[in-house]
């Protein structure tokens, strides 16, 4: 078992081995939050420079081609260590911050993100304290070409509290966000998982969840974020946020409408990433609720959605 006294210890123990990682960690300590209320959530935003090469990373085939792989064990920092949690993966500490624990978890085979790890289950089960999550190729993955996950503890994710509380853990099985009683920004599939042949069952689908191509409307199981984390009872949930596009339109504007904004599972989860000040400071609910519209599905498409997933 994984706990925040045995992380706590390998950050302690990282810090000490690898020059230059403490330096990161402490400036988030200078990062700035606001809130920002939309119906009955609190979006949070971040403004992290330390973000820009991520959120403005070219990802396309090409870029991916002529960059040595950095999550290859060959390329890492030799001071780069792992942290014993599942095999087949290497538990590292993620040099480019968004949370005080910050975890990557890598594969040790170089291969391409194409579905959503069940790994990520077994990681859970290890870490209860921690919440893993994982960004599809094409929905903010900044290294879509290493299959990767990453972790954060749970605290840190807006969208658990809401989660826990309106999906009764008693209620197994998988409902749609827009079921719940309360007005969300986010559209998403929650799912509770009993250990028992139902759930096992369940489970063997959620690499088939994902969201599709906006431009031709073909499942794309690139375009997909995902929760996973075990609750204080023991519960394996599961937030399956579909995707449809990966940046909003915003993105790409070439005037002050400009807002550096590439979402992922955090994102989505409702904390934005803003590397610039200047979209931190003005990013309005407005902008918001377009970037999870035009990213993330509507309440129509989600419910029209699932059954050709199913
Ligand atoms: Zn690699």
């Amino acid at each position: 078992m994984l706990t925040l006294e045995t992380i706590n210890d390998f950050y302690d123990r990282q810090f000490r081995d690898w020059p230059g990682l403490r330096e990161h960690y402490d400036a988030l300590l200078k990062t700035q939050r606001r809130i920002i209320h939309i119906g009955d959530m609190n979006i949070g935003l971040q403004f992290n420079p330390g973000r820009i090469k991520s959120t403005a990373s070219n990802v396309d085939s090409s870029s991916l081609a002529r960059r040595p792989c950095f999550l290859c064990k060959a390329n890492r920092p030799t001071q780069q260590q792992p942290l014993p949690l599942i095999d087949g993966w290497d538990c590292l500490i993620n040099p480019y911050p968004i949370f005080p624990v910050h975890l990557t978890i890598v594969s040790k085979a170089h291969e391409p993100q194409e579905e959503t790890p069940l790994d990520m289950v077994a990681a859970a089960d290890q870490a209860p304290c921690l919440a893993f999550f994982y960004n599809g190729a094409r929905a903010g993955a900044s290294a879509p070409d290493h299959l990767h996950f990453q972790a954060t503890v749970k605290e840190e994710f807006p969208i658990i509290p809401i989660v826990e509380r309106y999906h009764p853990a008693n209620k197994s099985g998988l409902i749609s966000s827009t079921e719940f009683p309360i007005d969300l920004p986010i559209n998403f599939w929650s799912i509770v998982i009993l250990p028992d042949p139902d759930g096992m069952q369940l489970l063997s689908i959620l690499p088939k969840l994902y969201g599709f191509d906006s431009k031709t409307g073909s499942p794309d199981p690139g375009m997909v974020n995902v929760l996973v984390w075990m609750d204080s009872e023991r519960k394996l949930r599961i937030v399956v946020f579909p995707r449809k596009r990966h940046r909003p339109e915003m993105y790409f504007a070439k005037d002050e409408r400009q807002r550096i904004v590439s979402p992922g599972a955090v994102d989505m989860a409702g904390l934005l990433i803003l590397p610039r000040q200047e979209d931190f400071e003005r990013l309005t609910a407005e902008e918001v609720m377009s970037i999870y519209d035009e990213c993330g599905l509507t309440a129509e498409e989600l419910n029209d959605y699932l059954p050709l997933c199913r």
